[in-house]
């Protein structure tokens, strides 16, 4: 399913839109991975939901079978846990910057993939057993990289001491010439003292001059002819003898030649390993997706969601669905469930009125994660749901602004819309909040009711459309399919009490004046707000206001100055002046003039 930018945005799948976080997002409430490949690739199964129904059932019934059985899905995890990103590790591989740690970490993470198998060998859906093929055991890698790189190997693979005793003959002998050597020297040291009866003689060893022998001068008597003088100190001289040279020249040769093979034999490995390749990607695919799997159905074991039956149909029916992220966000229980009944006949639209705060962003998006997550072959919270398939889930949720790309609010709104309308079919889900609300009154309005229309009688989309223009309730039995919903609030003296629960019919307010209070507004404001709520409910004018909207939308949505009535005699006098006026003969200033003019005759009159 294609998911566009806004969609992704709105419905925070893997981001929320303000702090930009994983936590509170789709993906946080259902990433119960073990492995980073499992942590990609459900974030990737979230971002393209399936459209073909045997795959999402595939998945649903393997979810289905890891959730029944809890002990096998908890063993495969533990086992998952110990796999480190075979795919990072062979990128490393490929691309040639790989160490002998990286490679002890693809051995031990191939090391689980046998008894991952036999976990998996216990399990019977279809998905399950074709991923259980297509997972290869590699014991050949492992056994390679096993007797080939030691357990604890230094991170450089340039200094050797990185391949294991008994891999291959030349790495041991030239490593037994060195430790023999070097026991030699050490036991050089109490022999030539014995020998030349110098009791401070001493073996040392730099850089420079490699092995020598150092004698102070009290001892030079007793210094042996067949030592020949190195190198002069203020206290002592340093000797070497033959025999001793023979030997260093042994053990630095074999040092050097051992790091040169030992290198050498590393990139043997790596090429080896880098060829099987395709096997390995493909075994971590199908690790990677067993995680998956196993963290859908973790999640649907610990958080009671059930298995949505997904099918080709029309309908789309909850019963008593969740917010998957906002129910975590709430205490244990306190989220109230609610039931969506949307098909492609009768139940097309459904206009939902409410109080803000009431619950009716959250209702919409819980419905459109619910259909997501039923396609990505989740399980889904709510005791029930059928779930006719959708094309795409198209979101136009809250007001965001993109300033930076030259676009007002109201214009992001309208661009998304027209996207909304050129492309949904009439498979698709729609979620709308709030369409219009980022312009005047009527022109807002005027929008909402024709967008209603159109999606309803020319596209027949699936639709959520939330809305505080309660006059489009009466789109109800007009507009085939449109059906009114609102969330329910009681009235407790000034207060109200949100009741959560979505019921058929229109609102019977917005409670605007009630939630700023609830939002600490100051007292003045509120009363003021309250007189002026008063005022404009008595006037007359809202009544006309009501009946133009019942009997015609306005075209163009621009409201005609000159067919206001004007209400005395300055006003007309002034619209008298107004047509009269030569503008093209005006400068500036002029017009300035006039303005103030008129101006002072509207006050005055
Ligand atoms: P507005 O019209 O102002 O945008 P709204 O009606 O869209 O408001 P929401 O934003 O959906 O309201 O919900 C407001 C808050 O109410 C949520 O943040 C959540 O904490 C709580 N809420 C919403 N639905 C439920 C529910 N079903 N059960 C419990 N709490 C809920």
């Amino acid at each position: 399913m294609v998911l566009d930018m806004s969609t992704r945005r709105n419905l925070e799948l893997s981001e929320t839109m303000r702090e930009k976080s994983k936590k509170g997002t789709l993906l946080w409430a259902l990433d119960k991975t073990m492995t980073s490949m499992g942590g990609r690739t459900i974030r990737r199964w979230i971002e393209q939901p399936l459209l073909n129904i045997s795959d999402i059932n595939d998945r649903l019934e393997a979810v289905n079978e890891l959730k029944d059985k809890f002990m096998i899905r908890v063993e495969i995890r533990e086992l998952l846990r110990r796999v480190y990103d075979i795919e990072r590790l062979m990128g490393k591989v490929i691309l040639g910057n790989v160490n002998c740690r990286d490679l002890v970490s693809l051995k031990n993470s191939m090391g689980q993939i046998p008894y991952i198998k036999e976990l998996l060998n216990n399990l019977s859906t279809s998905l399950i057993v074709r991923k259980n093929n297509e997972i290869d055991s590699l014991n050949d890698v492992y056994e390679l990289i096993d007797k080939s790189i030691a357990d604890e190997p230094p991170v450089s693979v340039k200094e050797g001491g990185i391949i294991k005793t008994g891999y291959n003959e030349e790495v041991d002998r030239y490593r037994n010439a060195t430790t023999e050597g070097k026991t030699w020297i050490a036991a050089l040291e109490t022999s030539e003292r014995e020998k030349t009866g110098i009791k401070n003689l001493k073996v040392g060893f730099n850089k420079v001059f490699g092995y020598y022998i150092e004698i102070t001068k009290s001892y030079f008597s007793l210094v042996p002819e067949t030592y020949i003088r190195k190198q002069t100190l203020a206290n002592c001289e340093r000797f070497i003898t033959p025999e001793l040279k023979e030997i260093e020249d042994t053990i630095l040769g074999a040092e050097e030649k051992v790091v040169d093979l030992e290198y050498k034999l590393f990139i043997e490995i790596k090429d080896k390993i880098a060829f099987e390749i395709e096997r390995i990607k493909r075994t971590a695919n199908g690790i990677a997706e067993m995680d998956v799997l196993c963290s859908f159905a973790e999640v649907a074991d610990r958080d009671s969601y059930c298995m949505p039956v997904v099918d080709n149909g029309d309908e789309i029916q909850v019963i008593d669905g969740r917010h998957p992220v906002v129910e975590k966000m709430l205490d244990e229980g306190s989220f109230v469930p609610n039931d969506v009944n949307l098909d492609m006949s009768d139940n097309r639209l459904a206009i939902i009125t409410g109080p803000n705060m009431a619950g009716k962003s959250t209702y919409m998006r819980q419905t459109a994660l619910i259909v997501l997550m039923a396609q990505i072959g989740s399980f889904v919270p709510a005791k029930s749901a059928k779930i006719g398939v959708v094309d795409r889930i198209f979101t136009r949720v809250g007001a965001s602004d993109d300033l930076a790309a030259g676009q007002s609010t109201f214009m992001v709104e309208m661009s998304e819309m027209a996207n909304i309308l050129l492309n949904a079919t009439n498979k698709s889900l729609l979620v709308l909040d709030e369409i219009g609300r980022g312009t005047s009154t009527f022109d807002g309005l005027s929008i909402a009711w024709s967008v209603v229309e159109y999606i309803s009688d020319k596209i027949g989309s699936r639709t959520l459309f939330a809305t505080h223009y309660h006059e489009l309730t009466e789109l109800e039995g007009k507009s085939g399919g449109v059906k009114n919903y609102c969330i329910s609030v009681m009235e407790k003296g000034e207060d109200i009490v949100f009741l959560r629960k979505i019921i058929r019919g229109g609102a019977d307010g917005s409670y605007g004046i009630e939630v700023a209070r609830l939002a600490g507004l100051p007292q003045a404001v509120l009363s003021r707000a309250k007189e002026i709520l008063k005022d404009l409910e008595d006037a007359d004018i809202n009544k006309k206001e009501t009946k133009l909207r019942k009997s015609k939308l306005p075209i163009d949505g621009q409201m005609n100055l000159f067919s206001i009535k004007p209400e005395n005699k300055g006003c007309q006098e002034v619209i008298d002046e107004l047509k009269t006026v030569d503008i093209s003969a005006l400068t500036p200033l002029d017009a300035l003039n006039v303005i103030y003019k008129l101006q002072q005759k509207l006050r005055n009159s």
